[in-house]
């Protein structure tokens, strides 16, 4: 319990104002002392109503609580007990509704900033980290178990001031009669026993939940971006059954936990009517304490839902306490890989990007995808990179952006290491066009102007020119204002591309990086972006990834990459003349255009 506690504090810390948890404590023990000032006050009420006259009935606070208002005449005493009552239900319900706003604040705010922090972790934390841990894991974090955690939160409060009232409920029935608050004490302690059984239970039970709520979440990432692949192979029934399994699992799951602590609830019911019943027996048998014996009676009644509320608490606490370790482990930055940014200010390159030595694995025991490379792309020039797929084309770009940072080597940008300069200035000097075209469920201007967020509306039209995307866009319904529905889906392969590399010219990089740009591209459309492009490419450090090597005679220099390593590099002519392996791509790629 008392781990379970660290840890949503520690959950809280920097994240919520501590100041507001005291004051929704001290609201919820205020209420309930109102409360109890109300029902004690029963007391004396009783007594005036009885008729009795000055009561001397042995007990000390009794007699005190019974004889409190005797200096008040007889014919007002009635009525001004009942104020006081009135009065204390009034600010209890003052108090309880302002706790119930302090609490919506409280969750509302703790809910959204795990919701953010866990976003800017996801976008803070290095590549390996995101492709190590599966998407529905991720997603099921930052939706599901940071709510879950919010609820922890709330649920530790109110535990807190449950405790509290416990505390001053029990003081008051020890204060009317300490021998059967003894023997509420016990039955109490018998109860809470069976009710720890359950809490361990309802702990297992939220392992299970969390995990199999990941799993859902997995099948839903997979079926939303792979319903094209499910209907092409007709594995929809398939695709249903592995849905409706992952799903009856968090049903059956959510079952198991109503049913385990729906049992809290009974097994008070049962043992608190036996001792109600046992203790009005007593009653009866003690006529003069009668007045006592029901305050006795109806605290012990108000006390029941609080004793259950410590209880059912715990039992939350333990079932919540998977999700709030889920969330804290994804927020703590200890051992996820991270890409330092460094200090230096980034002006512009002037020499080349040099790789000195480089080896790159993406994880320990794989082989390298790049193996001791040392190549030099020159500034303001066209450098294109070919090579058989899974040569580590795309890998150097990673590098380039710093997406990873390499195994052992050093890039340098003239002659300072890329890892010295700050991270978003130098990616914002880069522009990306890559075969993976990512769409934004959103306009088709606003994915252009995505390049350059405040891009102006002739900036953004003649991007679209330049890249052949302008003559579609104004045909499509709403011009450059129409949605391009979820990942593009309104759009066609080569539409997409087109928009994307609007995006990039729009950007204005200093380096433009084109992996496989054109690829979704028919010839007419290729031929009108290539002549774009080479506009385009003038002054401009370009990176060209293409395997169609048509499209890289134009580049000022080429290196071409074999199973990580440069195999050979330098111009068209020079490259034919080898007579190496881009002679011979070259060759078979010029005999297949011709046949
Ligand atoms: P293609 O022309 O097919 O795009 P490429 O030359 O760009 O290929 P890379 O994508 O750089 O090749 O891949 C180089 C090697 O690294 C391959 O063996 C590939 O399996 C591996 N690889 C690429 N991306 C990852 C990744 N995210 N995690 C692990 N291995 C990877």
């Amino acid at each position: 319990m008392i781990r379970e506690i660290r840890n949503i504090v520690a959950l809280l810390r920097g994240r919520l104002n501590m100041w507001i948890i005291p004051l929704m404590i001290a609201a919820g023990v205020l209420s309930s002392l109102a409360e109890g000032v109300g029902i004690t006050l029963f007391i004396p009420l009783l007594q005036n109503v009885h008729g009795n006259a000055h009561i001397d009935t042995g007990s000390r606070v009794i007699d005190f609580l019974a004889n409190l208002f005797d200096a008040i005449p007889r014919e007002h005493r009635v009525v001004t007990i009942c104020a006081l009552i009135f009065a204390a239900i009034l600010t209890r319900a003052v108090l309880l509704y302002a706790n119930e706003i302090l609490y919506g604040w409280v969750g509302a705010r703790v809910n959204h900033r795990l919701r953010s922090d866990i976003f800017r972790q996801l976008c803070a934390v290095s590549f390996r980290f995101i492709e190590r841990n599966q998407s529905g894991e991720l997603l099921n974090a930052l939706s599901t178990e940071s709510w879950r955690a919010c609820e922890a939160v709330a649920m530790l409060i109110y535990f807190v001031i449950s405790i509290c009232t416990l505390m001053i409920y029990t003081t008051l029935l020890l204060l009317i009669s300490w021998k059967m608050t003894l023997v509420v004490a016990v039955a109490m302690f018998v109860i809470s026993r069976i009710t720890r059984v359950i809490a361990r239970r309802s702990k297992i039970i939220g392992e299970k939940i969390t995990r199999a709520n990941a799993a859902l979440s997995d099948r839903m990432v997979e079926g939303f971006y792979g319903m094209k692949l499910i209907h092409s192979f007709g594995h929809e029934a398939h695709e249903q059954r592995r849905f409706d399994y992952a799903s009856r699992e968090v049903s059956g799951l959510f079952f198991k936990q109503g049913v385990t602590q729906g049992a809290i609830n009974p097994i008070y019911e049962i043992c608190a009517g036996t001792l109600l019943v046992a203790i009005m027996f007593n009653a009866l048998h003690d006529p003069a304490q009668l007045s006592a014996l029901l305050v006795f009676i109806f605290v012990l009644y108000r006390l029941q839902p609080r004793i259950q509320a410590v209880d059912g608490a715990r039992t939350g606490l333990g079932a919540l306490s998977t999700s709030v370790n889920e969330v804290r482990t994804l927020l703590d930055p200890a051992g996820k890989p991270f890409v330092v940014s460094g200090n230096r200010p980034y002006g512009a390159l002037n020499n080349a990007i040099r790789f000195e030595n480089i080896t790159f694995r993406y994880d320990e025991p794989d082989k390298p995808a790049l193996r001791n490379v040392s190549l030099s792309i020159p500034a303001g020039k066209t450098t294109a990179l070919v090579g058989p797929s899974g040569a580590g084309k795309s890998t150097l770009i990673n590098l380039i952006f710093r997406f990873y940072d390499p195994s052992s080597g050093e890039i340098f940008l003239d002659d300072q290491p890329l890892r010295s300069f700050q991270l978003d200035a130098w990616r914002s000097r880069i522009a990306l066009v890559s075969q993976d075209v990512h769409m934004f469920n959103t306009t088709v201007r606003d994915n252009i102007a995505y390049g350059r967020l405040d891009a102006t509306h002739d900036e953004i039209v003649a991007a679209a020119k330049l890249a052949d995307a302008h003559e579609f866009i104004i045909q499509l319904p709403n011009g450059y204002d129409t949605a391009v529905g979820d990942r593009g889906v309104r759009l066609s392969g080569g539409q997409k591309q087109r928009i994307t590399l609007a995006r990039a010219i729009v950007r204005n990089p200093e380096i433009l990086i084109l992996d496989e740009a054109t690829n979704a591209l028919d010839s007419i459309s290729e031929h009108l972006i290539q002549e774009a492009l080479d506009m385009l490419s003038k002054d401009r450090t370009v990176i060209v990834i293409a395997h169609r090597l048509s499209t890289v005679e134009q580049a000022d220099h080429i290196i071409v990459l074999e199973e990580g390593r440069v195999a050979e590099e330098g111009d068209l002519d020079r490259l034919l003349k080898n007579e190496g392996l881009f002679a011979r791509l070259y060759k078979l790629q010029n005999r297949g255009a011709l046949v």
